[in-house]
């Protein structure tokens, strides 16, 4: 169907015509014996204290949620420094994405991104009907930041940096990114989409909040689904300039972020340490397997968050089956690589116990050396 059958076909706008629909995580069936390891979720059941606080609340849902979520601005402000009226909320940070994508480009403008990223980011843009202009990552799969910059154009809007990366897990390094920074033109927005930045743990690990006093342009994206396991609740947030901030908010879905998701973000926020000891243990979890993997002789991009990326090539799609038969679901990108998420032991041995099989059936796309 060419995209204007489509449009007279469904009364919808031709853009959507070339926008492939989200394909969530593959989901547990009830009783199964499979470990979800496709979607980057924390493996851990909410805090008591949290599930205390979504209790309180539960006599109130007959009333909206409080737009500027008081208490949590209190608590994100005090945390980063940062003036309240620079906070932006969001159902989850997608939907921030969404606002950054709607507030800065209209119909054929240009938002500048890394390639392969966040499987959202070419749907979102799409969708707004602005123009995706996907920047190749390098032969190790990290941001190519000089071509990025390379790719602006009179038509660019906005730059998207996912940094620790989806699906790869790997990183920008500091003086690469403040290089970055200095040379984009400051009419630009830069989106620092940090949602698994809690996970890296290398020696110079990314603070974005850090810089948005030195790069007027640059705004952070922040969400509670990943390092906090608050998934199914929906709630992100931006940092960024106030008189953008202002504008993110007339695109953003009124009442958009629950009562109960303000109530477990900001007791979240309280129970730091406890949440800290939970990253702990999936950083653990991601070295054991790792030094494992290395051991087996697989040489993998260098992840800092809590999944690996498997660039397997043509041999994706059967090391997905191999793996569902070791009974782990993760995120396949045919006839590119895998995706899986460090969650718990046990689907941790399986993944590995899975990778054995892949090595002994050839089925690991060039990356194990023996
Ligand atoms: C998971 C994820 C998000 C945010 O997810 P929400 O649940 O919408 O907060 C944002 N960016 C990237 C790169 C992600 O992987």
């Amino acid at each position: 169907m060419s995209t204007t059958e489509h449009a007279l076909n469904q009364g919808t706008r031709a853009a959507l015509a070339a926008v492939a629909s989200y394909k969530q995580g593959r989901t547990l069936e009830p009783g199964a014996d499979v470990v979800k390891l496709s979607s980057n979720e924390l493996p851990f059941a909410p805090l008591p204290s949290v599930r205390a606080a979504i209790e309180a609340g539960l006599d109130r849902l007959n009333r909206y949620p409080l737009t500027a979520a008081p208490e949590l601005t209190t608590a994100l402000a005090a945390r980063f420094q940062v003036d309240p009226e620079r906070i932006v909320y969001g159902a989850g940070s997608v939907e921030i994405v969404s606002q950054f994508i709607r507030a800065t480009c209209a119909e054929g403008d240009e938002v500048i991104y890394a390639w392969r990223s966040f499987e959202a980011y070419p749907m979102l843009v799409r969708t707004a009907g602005a123009a995706p202009v996907e920047v190749a990552l390098t032969a190790d799969h990290r941001h190519d930041l000089p071509a990025m910059l390379e790719a602006i154009t009179e038509r660019t809007r906005l730059i998207i940096v996912c940094n620790p990366n989806n699906p790869t897990g790997t990183t920008v390094a500091q003086e690469d990114l403040e290089a970055f920074l200095a040379a984009v033109p400051a009419s630009i927005p830069v989106l620092l989409d940090e949602a698994y930045h809690q996970f890296d743990d290398g020696l110079a690990p990314i603070v974005g909040a850090g810089l948005l006093e030195r790069f007027p342009q640059l705004s952070i994206a922040h969400t509670f689904s990943k390092a906090y396991g608050l998934a199914g609740l929906r709630v992100g947030y931006a940092i960024a300039p106030a008189a953008l901030a202002a504008d993110l908010r007339k695109v953003s879905v009124p009442f958009g972020v629950t009562d109960l998701a303000q109530r477990a973000a900001v007791t979240s926020l309280g129970a730091q340490a406890e949440l800290d000891e939970r990253v702990a243990s999936v950083l653990a979890e991601r070295h054991r397997v790792v030094s494992t993997l290395e051991t087996a002789g697989w040489s993998l991009p260098e992840t800092r968050a809590n999944f690996l990326w498997l660039p397997l090539g043509a041999d994706t799609e059967d090391a997905v089956a191999v793996l569902e038969r070791h009974g782990i679901l993760v995120r396949p990108f045919p006839g590119e690589g895998l995706r899986v998420t460090i969650a718990e032991v046990e689907g941790n041995d399986r993944l590995l116990a899975g990778a054995a099989e892949l090595v002994e059936l050839g089925l690991t796309g060039g990356l194990v050396q023996r």
